[in-house]
């Protein structure tokens, strides 16, 4: 955990297959609602590339989550939209295959013991060689994606799958901008009550910006049709375009 591995080589500098962790292999990333996939985006496009398959696992519809839809809209609809819109975002990032658990947006955590069950599942039929979730962080602290990672962690322990938590570019003390960008956020969802603590990654991979603004775009329904990272601050925005960081977790 004390180096930055970064390879640089074919094509936008992810090196040969076979040189990094996980790109060029099968790998499962198992995300909690449609658009945390922007996490990872740019790297499942990378591990098409490099000759890998992805297979993206979603625990829930995100029918919980704002709309920007012009209409008010029921659960059911959002559910049919969100679902075919990350469809559509896989599409674009090259995924092999995109597979819904079907759990209730902001209420993963309570139903712990079905998503760990249906990922085993899913995982054991699609024997990846690498698993990516979320960390003890969830990213942004929110409490599905805390759910999501604990579940990813137990099923690569059982399973003996190496396992890499998503992280960030910029760890370290909290930003003001950060901070009241988080703080803000929480109003749509549930959140744990502390502030997220990032830990350094080592594993960077470095990603095709236009792919993952292609990919995102495809959210309308939760960013409108303009620039998806037109809400974030604009450092925080160029820290997901760059590249994109992961810790090698022990398992
Ligand atoms: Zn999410």
């Amino acid at each position: 955990m004390d180096h930055i591995r970064t390879t640089r080589g074919r094509a936008r500098g992810n090196g040969r297959a076979g040189s990094h962790p996980f790109l060029g292999k099968r790998i499962v990333v198992l995300t909690a609602h449609p658009d945390d996939e922007g996490i990872a985006a740019g790297t499942m496009y990378e591990n098409h590339k490099t000759g890998g398959k992805t297979f993206l696992i979603c625990a829930t519809y995100g029918e919980k989550g704002k709309s920007h839809l012009a209409r008010p809209v029921s659960d059911a609809a959002l559910k049919r939209i969100r679902k075919a819109e990350l469809r559509e975002a896989a599409k674009v990032l090259k995924v092999d295959e995109v597979r819904f658990l079907g759990l209730p947006d902001a209420g993963v955590k309570e139903r712990s013991r079905e998503l760990f069950e249906k990922v085993m599942r899913a995982v054991t039929r699609i024997k990846p060689e690498y698993i990516l979730s979320f960390g003890p962080d969830g990213m942004s602290g929110h409490l599905d994606h805390i759910a999501v990672g604990a579940a990813a962690r137990r099923v690569a322990r059982k399973l003996r799958i190496p396992l890499a938590a998503f992280t960030r570019a910029d760890t370290g003390p909290h930003s003001d901008e950060r901070r009241k960008f988080f703080l803000d956020r929480r109003k749509f969802g549930k959140y744990a009550r502390t502030m997220p603590e990032y830990r350094k990654g080592d594993i960077k991979v470095a990603i095709d910006p236009a792919i993952k603004r292609r990919a995102l775009r495809r959210h309308v329904s939760q960013f409108g049709t303009g620039d998806p990272f037109a809400q974030l601050p604009k450092k925080v925005a160029a820290q997901f375009m760059g590249s994109e960081h992961f810790i090698r977790e022990d398992v």
